[in-house]
Order: C-alpha cells, then structure tokens, then sequence
C-alpha cells in the first residue's frame, strides 16, 4: 500500500508566527512550516495549501466555513487532513468543523503550539508529527492533537495559556495519545452514517457570563440582538432573582420573540443540572430553555450555529440540539427535552 495522502491547511496562529516589532505575528505559510520538520515526508505524502494567516483572536465562524469548504473539496483526494490553527480558538474550531463535518470517516486533525516553531524550544514540530501520525492512521472524525493527546473535536478546551500541555478534554475521556511517534487508540467513536457537508453557520449566538450583581439589561440587550443567547450560569445552573429587574422575565420575552436560549455553567468539569435547585428547576420547569449537560461551552455555540441555519422552530432546536454529534453530549437525562 502507498503512502497516505495528506492536505495540510495553514491559518496562522503561534506555530507559524515570527517575532514582528509588536509581538509575534503569523508569517509563515504551511509550506514553510513543513520545512522545520522533514522527517515527516516519512510518514505520508502532503500537499499545502495557506487558507489565511491570523492570529486566531481574529478567526470568525466565517472562516471555520472557508476551512470546512476547503476539506470538502480535497475530501476525494486525500485521506486525511491537518489544520494548522492558533490556540486560542482552536476549541472553537474544532467545534465548529465538528458539525460542518458530521461523520466524516476520513481524520480531519487541528494542531497548533505555544511557541513559534522556530524557536529553539517549541512544541510546533512535535505536534505537527503528531498530528500527522493521525491523519495519516485512518482513524475518524474530527480531533484535537495537542502535547501527544487527540482529544475530541466537540470536548477540547484550552486550559492552559502558557505551557505545552494547553488543552483538556471537558467530561469525555481522551481519545489516544501520540507517543514516540506511536499512535494508541483508546476510543473508537462509532459512525455508521454518511459523511455530510454543511455550508452554513448562524453566528449570531452570544454568551453571557453571570457574575454575582451583574445587571438584567446586558441580557436582555444580547438576546435583543442575537438569534440565541448561552447563559454560562454558577454551578449546576440557575438564574439569579435581585429585586431588580426579573431575569426571568426577560429570558421569557426573549423566548416570546422565538430567541433560543440555553443554560450551562462556567464551571469546566461535570456540567450542568438544572433540576438541582430552585433558582434553577423553576426557569426549568416553566420555560422553554435548553440545558446544556455535559456539552462544552463551545460545543454548545457552534452546535447552536449550525442548527438555526437549518430551523429556528423550538421542537426542531431541542430536538437537534439534544440529538449526540461527534460525542458532544451524553447526559441527556429523562425529562431533559423541554420544549
Ligand atoms: N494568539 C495565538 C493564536 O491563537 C496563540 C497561539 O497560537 O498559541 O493565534
């Protein structure tokens, strides 16, 4: 058997960046990246192709399109592929490419570092060659290759801003590790359907963060402005009840206006549970709001793109929302459909 075919797609970050007179910019294309690491011609065959050059601070769901787009179009011609990204976003990414791309048989792998790769210590040419181990192994479905982990496309978070090992895998196990060079499976996601492309993203869906005294105006502005609004709540998840200004009321009347809304918890591990309290089960129990479980935030924003570009219809929504892609959710307990 032949090498594999690999496409690797450049769009900035830190791995290719180089210092400027202002910090560190993303300069150097995909070609130039592989360069720093030949060996890898060992392990596959590559074409590159430059999507755009950003930082990822500046990456927009309209570029996890462009990203998504491009794959569609190599998707006959290779048999796996490498997206070079910054860290900052790159959770977000592969989020979003994760429903872009929904069963895809074919790895579709995003890799970054926290140092440029021409630094004399960097993690850019170890993760490269990891990441490449893995688009070339056959595996499936869109991952996180990162410090020698392949983390799920729909569970990577960065939690770490400086050091090497800089993403997690939020309440679902790691997939495998790269070591050596060697790939160890753990996981094998199961995907019985047809690979299937979508070109479309709502990206008008924003996030609130609670904190304790914060005013009900900030939310009723982003719900005002916006076709879904993620509540990052404390704990389990609730809403607070001030004397001032109902929360409740207005996460109602964006309900009434058709908004979607949903509630998760700004804390990292074991997600949410609506029922648990008061200021949680009664907005629960009366409101037609989605929970987000054990779904990351940034899961739950990119799935919540990718579903109102298809139906802004309530029964749809949960529907489609509660529905597991690319293992994003699991603890859709009894009960957790209301709508
Ligand atoms: N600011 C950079 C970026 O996200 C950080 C990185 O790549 O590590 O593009």
């Amino acid at each position: 058997m032949g090498k594999k075919r690999i496409l690797l797609i450049g769009t900035g970050g830190t791995i290719a960046s180089e210092m400027g007179d202002n910090g560190l910019e993303p300069e150097l294309t995909s070609r130039q990246l592989l360069r720093y690491v030949p060996d890898i011609s060992g392990i596959c065959e590559i074409d590159c192709i430059q999507l755009f050059s950003l930082d990822s601070t500046n990456i927009r769901p309209e570029h996890w399109l462009r990203i998504a787009k491009s794959i569609q179009e190599g998707y006959g011609q290779y048999d796996g592929f490498v997206v070079s990204h910054g860290t900052d976003t790159m959770a977000y990414t592969a989020a979003g490419l994760s429903y872009l791309i929904q069963n895809s048989l074919k790895p579709i792998v995003l890799t970054g570092a926290q140092k440029p790769i021409g630094y004399d210590t960097t993690d850019s040419k170890q993760n490269l060659r990891d990441a490449f181990t893995v688009a070339a192994s056959g595996m499936s479905g869109v991952m996180l290759v990162f410090n020698g982990k392949i983390i799920m496309g729909t569970r990577a978070r960065k939690t770490h801003s400086k050091s090497f090992e800089a993403f997690s895998s939020i309440n679902y196990p790691i997939v495998g590790m790269v070591q050596d060079g060697r790939l160890i499976q753990y996981i094998r996601p199961e995907s019985k359907a047809n690979t299937k492309f979508y070109e479309a993203l709502d990206a008008k869906v924003a996030l609130l963060k609670l904190a304790p005294g914060i005013e009900c105006g900030v939310l009723e502005y982003l719900l005002e402005h916006n076709s879904a609004l993620v509540i990052e709540s404390f704990g389990v998840g609730g809403l607070p009840v001030y004397e001032t200004g109902s929360f409740y009321e207005a996460v109602k009347r964006g309900l009434d206006a058709g908004k979607t809304v949903v509630l998760t918890t700004q804390v990292e591990n074991e997600g949410s549970d609506l029922s648990v309290y008061h200021v949680g089960s009664s907005i629960k129990r009366n409101l037609p709001i989605l929970e987000a479980y054990d779904m990351t935030t940034e899961a739950v924003l990119a799935k919540l793109m990718w579903i109102l570009s298809l139906t802004t219809e309530r029964n749809e929504v949960a529907e489609l929302f509660y529905t597991p892609i690319a293992c994003d959710i699991i603890s859709v307990l009894e009960g957790g459909m209301n709508g």
